[in-house]
């Protein structure tokens, strides 16, 4: 007799469980729950890639990040183009502990919430592992600029042409060391505590959670001095 049943209550239980989600009876917290905006201070867990991605299409889920999370945006209005190049859903990068240098650029609202995820949970942790210091500064190289992958004249809009991505050639640390693109990138690995190399390997690595691509040294020569991060279709960890 069980036996008969357990097909079924096997079958419906997932279901039910998903009708009382749908329709309010079943709360789930705030981190576990795909609807509710997501918090950058939260633990990751399975749901913040999803909740990350959803930034893509679902309009407002990016600022209400923000918000739940407890930080400012300056969002930017939009600019159309006739050269494939628009600005949309664009904001100014402000970093959280780690300001960036030598301007705050303006980037993709996604591109926003990956850094944020990105500063909290790969590089300020890596910082703290290699060097017991915390992050103060970034580098960057330039985000918006209107031209194709490698700057060629024929082939596809770079992620640069509509500010998804971020090229990022240094780190000052709150002890006051600098940490630099190409020099310091050595040849440690990323498990040597206390490197340059390690540091910059263990921050690339950590960046791959939550950008689409992650370009370095790894990659190519054109690459040699500095971390290029996008928010595009294309991934790749290298
Ligand atoms: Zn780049």
């Amino acid at each position: 007799m069980l036996r008969r049943l357990l097909v079924p209550i096997l079958l419906l239980a997932p279901l039910a469980l998903l009708g009382a989600y749908l329709g309010g009876a079943l709360q789930l917290p705030p981190r576990w729950d795909p609807r509710a905006p997501l918090d950058f201070r939260d633990a990751p867990n399975l749901m913040t890639g999803w909740k990350l991605a959803r930034m893509e299409w679902e309009e407002g889920a990016c600022a209400a990040a923000f918000a739940a999370s407890g930080l400012t945006l300056e969002r930017l209005p939009d600019r159309p183009s006739e050269v494939g190049c628009p600005l949309e859903n664009t904001v100014r990068l402000a970093g959280q502990g780690a300001r960036l240098q030598p301007n705050q650029p303006v980037v993709t609202c996604p591109l926003a919430a990956a850094w944020a995820l990105f500063e909290r949970h790969g590089l300020q942790p890596a910082a703290e592992r290699h060097f017991g210091s915390r992050v103060t500064a970034v580098r960057h190289l330039g985000t918006y600029n209107c031209r194709n992958v490698y700057g060629r004249a024929e082939g596809r809009r770079s992620q640069h042409a509509t500010a998804n991505a971020i090229d990022i050639a240094g780190f000052t640390l709150a002890n006051g060391r600098e940490i630099r693109l190409p020099r310091d990138w050595g040849s440690e690995d990323s498990a040597t505590p206390g490197t340059p190399g390690g540091f910059l390997r263990e921050a690339r690595d950590g960046a791959c959670r939550w950008f689409k691509a992650v370009l370095g040294p790894d990659y190519n020569a054109a690459h040699a001095d500095h971390f290029h991060l996008d928010r595009g279709r294309w991934s790749r960890c290298s």
